[in-house]
């Protein structure tokens, strides 16, 4: 560690490939390379550290450009890489590239990757603290990338007078990962913040920071460094390009950054004393890397299109200029507490000598105040005092390496940047300069605070303009709904026209229609009371008919009685002719006859009337018995119709009857055979028994004694058979008597089922008339309430004009009598108000006439009324059903935001435990240190990495021989 060392910022030079379109304009490629450090345009040379030519991968770049900013800066030092050039030279490409794509992938991921895995090979006694942050600049407004809500920082210097962005968030990693998602959060937040990313990015410039602490336990010696890694915005001037949609102060401030830092490096690059870092905010936070304590690597990006000529070479001319700036490079150490006693015992030493110098001059000088001439040698040596101070200070370096740049600082540095330093009576100036500074970062501040109150009110007013949006978009719904309604409710006048029109006719109607039915009910009654007759003459009709009969039969009887009688009569009249002699002494006699004739004729009479009765009588009984016969007839087609099904079911029965015949006989049969089987056993072993007992005494014992045993054995077989006979009858019976049962329950069923039809079709019929008939009920009350209310309000009006009319006759009649009253000279004024009164009459009668037609609107507009309701109702009715279903949706919406918000939640929740640490003031940091390589970090796909920490030899190895 020595004292700041001067090293130059490097430049390297990269040209990128045609692209396409360039190809396909026929564009010409136009540098010439020579050597790795020169290139040409239009034959003139332009040098560089470096120069990449189209071909170089980002591999090939990486290596040799930033590999080696990683080892710088774990040793402490500051290191920063720009990239230069106009919009689409490849800056982006250079910087970031495909950030997930191993091959693709630019500095800043291989960067992030290397330094862990640096960190990973290095001393195990070492601990490092890790921050990044991530910020863009535009229009000299420095906005947060991993804290949207920051939206102009301002920036202050820290202890040690080095610039810094105040309130951007750090975030402290542990891992490539997280730096990489830091990265991607930032390149998101940028995206959305913006409406054109391409116009955006061209015209702002992105800065990513790395601050790394690291403390050696064994040591105690701690070493801070900062990683800046920006890519600029494009380099052309925003006028020339003509940017549309920005004023002119717009393209000034985006031009401002750029041309301040052209202006830096140009005051740095002529040595001047001021450099204008203040002029704007992006040279303000790389102050540092420019002309201060930091390695810096500037990459001049170019397009080899000739179309590109001119802004190539101001490029080109851009890098040579930075290539003569000179930094000041020191390690950053904090000193340790024994190191600051080292310096202050030290710095106490130096006081001494100083202080024994200052003593000794006074000495001389009060020698030479008195006139005194001091010799030469006794003079104060002003060399030799100068070099023992020198010493001092040597020393005093050389075991407190400087933390401040104040002891690194280059002349232009030194005290405050950028500003010359009067000789003399500095203090004062530097105190003066301090102050405004201060002022001057105050103000800063309160310009944050502004802006971003600034951008809170936007916000509100975003808000408020997209409610205005809303609520005029509700206008114009409301409107075109309302020009609906009116539309509806002009449709619905006509149509109540059309109805009150309708409804005339109707009026109409029902008067003719109640005459009409008047009418008819008079006819009707007519016609009943005619029917009614009538049915009363068909009775007695058929009454006179059936007397008539008794009567012709009876009037048979008697002619034929009387001509009985009167052959009776004749007999007697011949005897009487034969007897004439006798006939005064039979004279009597015939009296008497004719007497009994008469009481006999009486009897017959009385026999008639009682014949006639009888024959009433039978009349009657006749009756009966048809009604009688009729009713036995119907039993009899109802037993037919059994008697037929019993023969049906008597058939299936006998088939029936028949299987268990057969089955029965089979069975006997099998019981025969079994029993001769039995039989036959147990004579074979009667036998055996005998032959064993040796007592066989003749084969006709034997057979004797088989036979028995049949016979027995049949009939025990014939009474079982006649058992099963007669249960088999039984049973037969019993199946004959449930089937007798079965078929009345059917009938009786099928009786019951065509009742019921009847029954039913009636009730149907009934319902069906007396719904009619309520129909036609409900339409008459109606029409009956509507008339009503017409005539009641027809009465009154008539009312009022009646009594108004005569109001207006007596009016006359005084009038009348007044002209009457009047002389004759005033005769020709009553002619004139006869006139008057005529013309009043007619005004009358119109009026009249107008009241009639009012009083007909009116009932018009009546009869409108019930119907306005239904459709009043209706549409609250729909009014209702459309609330029904708006609550519902918004309920439905209110559900799903709850559950959106719940979801919400539970996402925050499971990402919370992963954020932790990095959002909020307090953030907590998990150092990192060496020996704690996990395995992931070095399996990664690009075939470099596998060998990194021998590469990391070699840089350290390349640095040293440096
Ligand atoms: P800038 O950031 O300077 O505006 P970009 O980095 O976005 O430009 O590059 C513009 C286009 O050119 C991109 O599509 C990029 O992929 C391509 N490009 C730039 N440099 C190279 C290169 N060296 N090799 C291949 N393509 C490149
Ligand atoms: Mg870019």
């Amino acid at each position: 560690m020595a004292n700041p060392a001067e090293c130059s910022i490097k430049v390297v030079c990269r040209f990128r490939p045609l692209n396409k379109s360039e190809v396909a304009r026929g564009d010409k490629y136009i540098p010439k390379f020579q050597g790795d450090d020169c290139v040409q345009i239009a034959g003139k040379p332009y040098y560089f550290d470096r120069v990449f030519q189209s071909t170089t991968t980002q591999v090939q770049f990486y290596n040799a450009v930033a590999q080696k900013i990683i080892k710088d800066v774990l040793d402490g030092y500051n290191g920063t890489i720009f990239a230069y050039g106009q919009t689409s030279s490849g800056k982006t490409h250079t910087m970031e590239g495909k950030l997930h794509d191993a091959d693709m992938m630019g500095i800043i991921p291989r960067i992030v990757e290397d330094i862990f895995n640096y960190i990973y090979s290095m001393d195990e006694n070492l601990e490092f603290h890790i921050k990044v942050s991530y910020f863009e600049v535009y229009l000299d407004k420095i906005r947060d990338l991993l804290d949207v809500t920051k939206t102009n920082l301002s920036v202050h210097e820290d202890k040690n007078r080095v610039p810094y962005v105040k309130g951007c968030t750090e975030r402290f990693v542990c891992s490539p990962d997280e730096v990489m998602e830091a990265i991607d959060e930032g390149k998101n937040n940028r995206i959305v913040a913006v409406t054109n990313m391409n116009e955006h990015s061209s015209r702002s410039h992105s800065i990513f920071q790395f601050s790394i602490k690291q403390e050696n336990s064994q040591t105690e010696q701690k070493l801070t460094s900062k990683l800046y890694l920006v890519d600029l915005a494009g380099s052309e001037k925003v006028g020339k390009t003509g940017a549309e949609g920005t004023v002119l102060d717009e393209a000034k401030m985006i031009n401002k950054s750029l041309s301040s830092l052209g202006n830096v490096i140009s005051a740095l690059a002529e040595g001047s004393s001021y450099v204008p870092y203040r002029d704007s905010k992006m040279t303000r936070i790389l102050q540092d890397s420019l002309g201060g304590n930091c390695r810096t690597t500037m990459v001049i990006c170019c397009s080899p299109s000739s179309f590109n000529d001119a802004e190539t070479r101001s490029t080109l001319l851009f890098g040579q200029r930075a290539k003569t700036v000179k930094n000041s490079v020191c390690v950053n150490v904090e000193l340790t507490a024994e190191q600051w006693k080292n310096k202050y015992e030290k710095e106490k030493e130096k006081n001494k000598t100083l202080r024994g110098t200052v003593t000794c001059l006074e000495t001389e000088l009060n020698r030479w105040r008195i006139g005194e001439s001091v010799p030469a040698e006794e003079q104060f040596d002003k060399e030799k005092a100068k070099s023992e101070v020198q010493a001092l200070d040597v020393t005093l370096s050389d075991k407190t390496t400087p933390a401040s740049p104040a002891s690194h600082a280059s002349p232009a540095h030194s005290g405050l940047p950028g500003i010359k330093l009067a000789p003399a009576g500095t203090p004062q100036c530097e105190a003066e300069m301090a102050k405004l500074y201060k002022e001057l970062d105050d103000k800063d501040d309160e310009i944050h605070q502004q802006s971003q109150l600034l951008e809170k009110i936007k916000e509100q007013l975003l808000d408020q303009e997209e409610l205005l949006a809303s609520s005029q978009r509700d206008h114009g719904n409301l409107q075109t709904e309302l020009k609906r309604l009116l539309a509806e409710n002009e449709s619905s006048k006509e149509e109540v026209k059309e109805v009150l029109q309708a409804l005339e006719e109707l009026a109409v109607n029902y008067d003719l229609k109640s005459q009409e039915v008047e009418d008819k009910t008079k006819e009707f009654e007519a016609l009943s009371e005619e029917l009614n007759e009538n049915l009363s003459l068909a009775t007695i009709d058929s009454e006179l008919q059936k007397l008539k009969e008794m009567t012709y039969h009876q009037k048979k009887r008697v002619t034929e009685m009387m001509s009985s009688l009167l052959k009776d009569l004749t007999e007697i009249g011949l005897a009487v002719g034969s007897n004439d002699i006798k006939q005064h002494e039979n004279s009597g006699v015939i009296d008497e006859e004719f007497t009994a004739a008469r009481l006999c004729i009486s009897k017959m009479k009385s026999e008639v009337k009682s014949m006639v009765k009888r024959s009433k009588h039978l009349e009657s009984s006749q009756a009966d018995s048809t009604q009688k016969l009729e009713d036995t007839e119907r039993e009899l087609t109802a037993c037919r119709l059994r008697v037929s099904q019993h023969e049906a079911k008597i058939k299936s029965l006998t088939d029936c009857l028949q299987n268990v015949e057969q089955k029965k006989r089979q069975l006997e049969e099998n019981v025969d055979a079994l029993n001769e089987e039995i039989v036959r056993i147990g004579a074979q072993d009667k036998v055996h028994v005998m032959e064993e007992k040796n007592e066989i005494q003749s084969v006709n014992e034997v057979k004797d004694a088989v036979e028995k045993q049949i016979l027995s054995h049949r009939e025990a077989q014939q009474r079982q058979i006649s058992n099963l006979r007669d249960e088999l009858d039984h049973k037969e019976k019993m199946i004959t008597e449930l089937q007798d049962l079965n078929q009345a329950i059917m009938l009786e069923q099928e009786r019951l089922r065509m009742e019921r039809d009847k029954l039913k079709a009636a009730e149907q019929e009934k319902g069906r008339l007396l719904q009619e008939l309520t129909e036609q009920q409900d339409k008459r009350e109606q029409t009956r309430q509507d008339l009503k209310g017409l005539e009641e309000t027809v009465a009154r009006e008539l009312q009022t004009l009646h009594n108004l009319r005569r109001l207006f006759v007596q009016d006359l009649v005084v009038r009348v009598k007044k002209n009457d009253q009047m002389s004759s000279e005033e005769r020709e004024v009553s002619t004139a108000q006869r006139r008057k009164i005529c013309f009043l009459e007619n005004n009358l009668e119109q009026l009249t006439k107008a009241h009639k037609q009012l009083l007909r609107d009116n009932a018009d507009l009546r009869s409108e009324i019930p119907k306005m309701e239904r459709r009043l109702l209706t549409t609250v009715e729909r009014v209702k059903a459309l609330e029904g279903a708006l609550k519902e949706a918004k309920e439905i919406a209110a559900r799903e935001r709850q559950q959106y918000q719940q979801e919400v939640e539970r996402i925050k929740d499971t990402n919370k435990p992963k954020n932790m640490g990095r959002r909020g003031s307090a953030q907590i940091a998990k150092p990192i240190r060496p020996g704690q390589l996990p395995g992931a970090s070095l399996l990664n796909p690009n075939g470099n990495r596998s060998n990194l920490i021998n590469n990391y030899s070699g840089i350290k190895e390349g640095d040293d021989s440096s």
